[in-house]
């Protein structure tokens, strides 16, 4: 799936549903989803942050509405795919995209099971660069 496919409806005010609780226009994840009335099983597919459209069913869950959901313009995913591809780039030759720094692998999995997991440093201001 290409970047311009997945922001496509897209709301601007989406953020990372693993690390935050809210979206930047306030509205509470658990709320929209209804996690409480529906339940945890499909909670993340009744979102309709990232495009679905709302009331469309997706593997069996209703997507529901959100009254501050405001879909990205076809300008501003140009732009987001642009910062998207100037990172993938950054990583691909092996920099950080905050600091064009070295990426530092120390904590990668060397070996096993889970060879090569694990968070990808900056080695200059030490923030994640990307986790696999
Ligand atoms: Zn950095």
């Amino acid at each position: 799936m290409s970047i311009k496919s997945q922001l496509q409806g897209g709301c601007r005010h989406a953020t990372s549903i693993r690390d935050h609780e809210t979206c930047k226009a306030g509205m509470a994840y658990d709320e929209i989803m209804k996690r409480k009335e529906l339940g945890q099983v499909g909670c993340m597919v009744r979102l309709p942050c990232r495009g679905k459209p709302v009331g469309s069913v997706i593997r069996g869950h209703t997507v529901q509405p959100c009254n501050k959901y405001s879909p990205l313009t076809d300008e501003e995913i140009e732009q987001e795919e642009r910062e998207i591809q100037e990172i993938m780039k950054d990583i691909e030759s092996g920099v950080s995209s905050c600091c064009k720094a070295p990426i530092d692998e120390s904590r990668v999995i060397p070996d096993g099971q889970h060879k090569g997991h694990g968070p990808r440093f900056c080695s200059k201001c030490k923030q994640v660069v990307y986790m696999v």
